[in-house]
């Protein structure tokens, strides 16, 4: 690598590495795929909508990088070893790995069913471990250099009404980040996470544009909503050799949100 007192862009040059974007067919993991694209990587998106996919696919090949689409409910298990299998025989072994899916209905303790509980556990906590768990076998077997992100929140140490389950799930994850952190230091693989704060998205668009969702977002110290381009520094460091002795941290990118004010 070029001597970053020289050139200090190098150290976030992703040339040469494979990235895999989990729910890449909408708001930051579009956005993830695209940055990672654009710094070098070949970039697997994976997502259960592969008709969006293919249309993200052709916009980075355009931009001059490479992607390829692959049908991906995290989920599934046979899906999950079905694009890791797809993304070695197009481009190497999945070095840089980006557990981004996520749902968040939103419901009250004493109404959301038992179903919803399991969806929401299946795809933000069930579905990161194993999805990082595949990852992390093959990159110690191919002897990796490997970056696993895992996407928290700021619910993973906040709380909202008729979030319980996905604030529950979110905390995990940060957990999930340190253990595997851990578990995975000494054979190449680092482990960290990002806790947006609100950033505005499909999964959260609907709720902004309400008189209580612009009040949210008056409470923010910053005064604004965050953008999926405001993720593009700590995305870049983490995924890259800039951060080669960082593993088991939750970088927090939300504008002040849990800052804790005394008044
Ligand atoms: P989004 O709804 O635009 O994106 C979520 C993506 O995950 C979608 O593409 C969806 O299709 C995909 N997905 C859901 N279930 C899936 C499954 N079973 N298999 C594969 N893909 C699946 O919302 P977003 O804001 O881009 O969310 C991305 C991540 O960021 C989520 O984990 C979310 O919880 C987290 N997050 C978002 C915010 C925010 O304010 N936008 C804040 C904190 C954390």
């Amino acid at each position: 690598m070029a001597d970053p007192v020289k050139n200090p862009g190098a150290l976030f040059d992703l040339t040469g590495r494979v990235a895999l974007v989990t729910g890449a067919s909408s708001g930051l993991g579009e956005r993830f795929a695209q940055v990672l694209a654009a710094a070098g990587a070949k970039v697997v998106i994976g997502a259960r909508r592969v008709e969006r996919l293919e249309s993200l696919a052709a916009s980075i090949k355009d931009a001059g990088g490479e992607a390829l689409a692959v049908k991906l409910d995290v989920t599934d298990k046979s899906d999950i070893t079905a694009a890791f299998d797809a993304a070695e025989t197009a481009f190497g072994c999945v070095d840089i790995l980006l557990n981004n899916a996520g749902v968040g209905p939103q419901h009250k303790v004493l109404e959301q069913t038992e179903a919803e509980w399991r969806f929401i556990m299946d795809t933000n906590l069930d579905a990161v471990w194993f999805v990082g768990q595949e990852a992390a076998r093959r990159m110690v077997k191919h002897g990796a250099d490997g970056s696993i992100i895992n996407i928290a929140s700021v619910l993973s140490f906040r709380n909202v009404r008729t979030l319980s389950a996905y604030a529950t799930a979110k905390a995990a994850v940060v957990q999930l980040t340190k253990s595997m952190a851990l578990e995975l230091a000494d054979q190449g693989v680092r482990v960290n996470a990002i806790a947006p704060g609100y950033i505005l998205t499909e999964i959260n668009q609907a709720y902004f544009s309400t008189p209580r969702g612009e009040e949210t977002i008056k409470r923010i110290p910053m005064q604004r909503i965050g953008q999926p381009s405001d993720l593009d520094g700590v995305l870049l460091l983490l995924s890259s050799s800039a951060s080669s002795f960082m593993t088991g941290e939750t970088v927090t990118v939300d504008g002040g949100h849990v800052l804790p004010i005394v008044f």
